[in-house]
């Protein structure tokens, strides 16, 4: 069988990227393992434009944030789905100087900042001391129904393969590329943490850092907000509440840990006045990467061979875009940005 490109992994970048190169004209199989836990079905789906403790912008944000709403909401209707809605982040102040560095910001930049008419309006449900501040516009993207329903779509026109991608079954020759049974000019590997181990990217300064998060009940909390005090508490479904996360960069363990349920468990009791319910808990790990820039583009050795890889804690934002981007690259030979361009690391892969 020939197809002009095989993806292999369907996580948010493999999900994304078929979609361009479908748009595109192109023909494609996806090749996906169909793991119950990977980084983008652990994820929370938030995009946030700021960042940090001294509240600034994050990188190509006024770009990321448009580009995301326009594409979240045509994969959507594509799909006839909806996964993309805004959400205002209420951002409660841990210490009266996060609430001076939040109000100078504010003052320098208001474009995603503002403060809300009454700041008691959360203490019915919440235990809090210094106020709170608004961070508009955010989105919450539903990436599980995405994910599951491009995988059915998927499934349906026989572009699915489920099962291990297995580098040994590679056949490289100067005209075009062989994996068991099927020839195509490209393979892009969309292999999320796994790309550590990808033997054509030996040497990419990967980062991987774990996160925790649990699935709360808590009955009576309004879903209006997210809600950010050291952890954040994010509108899921009826009454449930995606609570996380943590950022380890050094792990032994992938798997969920006691320590982050007894942490999180006492942050609700300290936090929530109502009664709440843990449903569930679990752990990934984010494909993150030294610099905090993706890997996106073609092997400078390997012309068939390409990645897309490295979106780290934000694969919602920073997947749309650089997916379209790479498909024109790909069919069009446009440039990818040279801070995400995998080219930047020639002299490392050339080793
Ligand atoms: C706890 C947590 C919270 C997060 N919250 C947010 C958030 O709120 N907002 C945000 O923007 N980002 C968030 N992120 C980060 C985001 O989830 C990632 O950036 C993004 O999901 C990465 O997507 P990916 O497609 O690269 O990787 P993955 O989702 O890991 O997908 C890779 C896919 O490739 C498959 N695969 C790998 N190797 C093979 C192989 N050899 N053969 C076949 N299949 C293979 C895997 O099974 C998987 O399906 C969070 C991450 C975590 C862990």
């Amino acid at each position: 069988m020939q197809v002009d490109c095989i993806i292999v992994g369907q996580g948010l970048c493999g999900t994304w990227l078929s979609y361009y190169l479908e748009k595109a004209g192109a023909s494609f199989i996806v090749i996906d393992k169909s793991e119950t836990l990977t980084a983008s079905r652990a994820a929370s789906g938030i995009i946030n434009p700021v960042t940090g403790r001294r509240i600034v912008t994050t990188w190509m944000i006024d770009e990321l944030m448009p580009h995301a709403w326009e594409a979240y909401n045509a994969y959507g209707q594509w799909l006839g789905i909806s996964c993309i809605e805004q959400k205002a982040i209420a951002d409660f102040f841990a210490t009266p100087q996060m609430r001076l560095a939040f109000l100078e910001r504010l003052e320098k930049d208001a474009t995603y900042l503002s403060l809300p008419t009454d700041e008691n309006d959360w203490q019915d449900w919440l235990q809090y001391d210094f106020g709170y501040g608004l961070i508009t516009p955010a989105y919450l993207i539903d990436i599980r129904k995405l994910l599951d329903q491009r995988r059915s779509n998927l499934q349906q026109s026989g572009r699915l393969r489920v099962e291990q991608f297995e580098f040994e079954d590679i056949e490289e020759s100067t005209k075009c590329i062989r994996y068991k049974d099927l020839q195509t000019n490209q393979i892009i590997f969309c292999d999320g943490a796994a790309g550590i181990n990808n033997p054509f990217f030996p040497n990419l300064p990967f980062g991987l850092n774990k996160g925790e998060a649990m699935l709360v009940k808590i009955p009576g909390l309004p879903a209006t907000h997210i809600l950010k005090k050291g952890f954040n508490l994010v509108p899921w479904s009826d009454d449930t509440f995606w609570l996380g996360s943590t950022y380890l960069w050094e792990f032994d363990d992938p798997n969920p840990t006691e320590g982050f349920r007894q942490f999180a468990t006492n942050w609700l009791k300290a936090t929530i006045k109502l009664p709440f319910e843990i449903l569930d808990h679990w752990a990934a790990v984010r494909p993150a990467t030294l610099e905090r820039k993706p890997f996106v583009g073609r092997h400078p050795n390997h012309p068939s061979i390409a990645i897309f890889n490295g979106m780290g804690t934000k694969g919602c934002s920073l997947a749309p875009f650089f997916a379209q981007q790479l498909t024109d690259h790909l069919l069009h030979g446009t440039p990818i940005s040279p801070e995400a361009s995998v080219q930047r690391f020639q002299r490392a892969l050339n080793r």
